[in-house]
């Protein structure tokens, strides 16, 4: 090796926390409380506590390498444990709130945790299995009512630790190759699975999600995930906006559309990122009570794809730019992302819109390609549909304490995503469908997620679901769920609606009406519960 090298400087989120203080001391996070105002405090104030919640994790005893549960809704406090619990060394374990108990329990005793901090909300969801939880030794509540009875054992009161903690800290995160965060996929197929991402893979993130060929975030921004933060580190938002000082305004929970419009409109929100669900009711929303949004320069979306006919609602009728992106909490989570090119000006409004419903480029950090059933690439021709597989600084090398298998991971270092997808000339990606949610009927392809995108720009659906159904004939055949926007929803004119778009085979054969779709914990349709419904005749 040649002498005289760059200093060797570790990636690690001291690092983004440090720029924040010295930078941006007078910026400020805010969160939304419940039926009460915004509490904000500046970034000078968040590294104060931050420095004091890392000496609060050592006297509970958590070392470098420790994982440490999170339990809440978004809020800066979780913002405090996004950073305090990597900077003590340990791993912050972002829990899901809406996972079904057994799913809870596992995983936090796979986990190992041993510390979780618990929204004051949120403490009926951990009561009854806080029993069954085996290595945690303190549940640590924060935003509880001052009334509020809880029966939770070694439970401690997180200001009350934090004000008699002590400003001063060394950083313990040390090797850039530490775990920073352990985040579990949200199981639409087994148990979740765990992905450790490590200080070096969340600060390359970091830069992607500030570079403009993601969201270009910078100091002007006023950021608001609506991503939970218990879903893949809400997209790295609160990293990224810390690096350069944005204003965070963390929004109250349940994310209720109207709530979600007002504080949009008060707090003159440029950024905000959520899953297609929370857009299409605030769309919805804005339709019923028109307000003000004219602010927002990116409403961010991703989890799952973003109907064209939203995308074409939200750009025509409100003016608002959409920036659809594509990701995985394997990608901790950034894959991809549809903003227009240079080859894309000129174009009209409707090829636009086309566009920007892909799930467009792999952004610098993640390389792809598109395989067939026998591993061999297929090109990128915008036709040729392939499983998407993909690797780079952020991506998953390995589940948590699972050894590499050949359904995940490809001998030649590749991550399987289990997307099928084309990509064209460009390098637009354009995603068909899950390995697991496709209808094959009759020995051709029939991609779910395009027929429900095509059902949701009819003006009389407001949600659709795609799910294949068992065909003694055809193999399998499309059943489509929908919830109509109006009672009395004609199959036979949604059917008409469709052949302008595929053809006739791709017709769904049989159309359910329900009230609503179910959904996973982090908001997407939930088809393994249709499919358990259409089993078990529900539907
Ligand atoms: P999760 O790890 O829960 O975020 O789930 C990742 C999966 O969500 C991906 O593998 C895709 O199947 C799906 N997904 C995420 N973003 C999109 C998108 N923009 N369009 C379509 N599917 C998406």
């Amino acid at each position: 090796m040649l002498h005289g090298l760059m200093m060797d400087f570790p990636l690690t989120l001291d690092h983004i926390l440090e720029h924040a203080r010295r930078m941006y001391p007078k910026k400020t996070i805010k969160t939304k409380l419940p039926d009460g105002p915004v509490r904000e405090y500046s970034y000078a104030q968040f590294y104060a506590r931050i420095k004091r919640l890392c000496n609060v994790l050592e006297a509970l005893g958590v070392a470098p390498g420790d994982r440490v549960g999170t339990f809440a809704w978004n809020s800066f406090e979780h913002v405090e444990l996004y950073f305090g619990v990597p900077l003590a060394g340990a791993v912050c374990h972002t829990l899901n709130i809406r996972l079904p108990q057994d799913q809870l329990v596992y995983i936090i005793n796979h986990a190992e945790d041993k510390v979780i901090f618990v929204d004051g909300s949120l403490v009926p969801l951990l009561e009854p299995i806080a029993h069954q939880l085996e290595t945690v030794e303190y549940f640590v509540v924060f935003n509880a009512r001052d009334d509020q009875p809880i029966n939770l054992p070694n439970l401690l009161q997180y200001e009350a630790l934090m004000a008699s903690a002590d400003e001063s800290y060394t950083w313990r995160c040390t090797d850039e190759k530490m775990a920073m965060a352990l985040c579990y996929t949200s199981g639409t197929t087994g148990m979740p699975k765990g992905v450790l991402i490590s200080h070096r893979a969340m600060v390359l993130h970091t830069f992607c999600v500030l570079a403009g060929v993601a969201f270009g975030v910078t100091e002007r921004d006023v950021v608001m995930p609506v991503v939970p933060q218990f879903h893949a580190m809400a997209w790295g938002l609160p990293y990224a906006s810390t690096y350069v000082g944005a204003t965070m305004v963390m929004p109250e929970p349940h994310f209720k559309p109207d709530a979600l419009a007002k504080l949009i409109e008060s707090e003159r929100v440029t950024i905000a990122a959520g899953v297609p669900t929370i857009w299409n009711g605030l769309y919805h929303e804005l339709r019923r009570n028109p307000r003000d949004v004219s602010c927002i320069e990116q409403l961010i979306v991703g989890g799952s794809a973003m109907p064209r006919g939203l995308i074409e609602a939200y750009e025509k009728e409100l003016g608002v730019n959409v920036v659809h992106a594509w990701g995985m909490t394997e990608l901790s989570p950034i894959g991809s992302v549809s903003k227009l090119g240079a080859q894309h000006d000129g174009l009209d409004d409707d090829s636009r819109w086309d566009i920007k419903a892909m799930q467009g480029y792999f952004v610098p950090g993640v390389e792809a390609r598109i395989v067939d059933h026998a591993g061999k690439e297929l090109p990128w021709d915008g036709e040729t549909m392939g499983e998407l597989q993909v690797r780079g600084f952020w991506v998953v090398g390995q589940y948590y304490k699972i050894e590499p298998d050949h359904e995940h991971f490809t001998d030649d270092g590749w991550f399987r995503t289990g997307d099928v997808a084309t990509v064209d000339a460009d390098g637009y990606m354009n995603i068909t469908d899950r390995t697991k949610d496709l209808v094959k009927s009759g020995g051709e392809w029939i991609s779910s997620v395009d027929l429900e995108n095509t059902l949701m720009s009819h003006p009389d659906v407001l949600e659709a679901a795609v799910i294949a159904t068992p065909n003694e004939r055809w193999g399998e055949r499309p059943l489509a769920v929908i919830v109509p926007l109006k009672a009395g929803v004609d199959q036979t004119a949604l059917n008409d609606y469709l052949l302008g778009h595929f053809p006739k085979f791709w017709l769904p054969d049989d159309y359910a009406v329900v009230g609503a779709i179910p959904k996973t914990g982090v908001g997407k349709m939930d088809k393994k519960v249709l499919r358990a419904m259409y089993a078990e005749g529900a539907l």
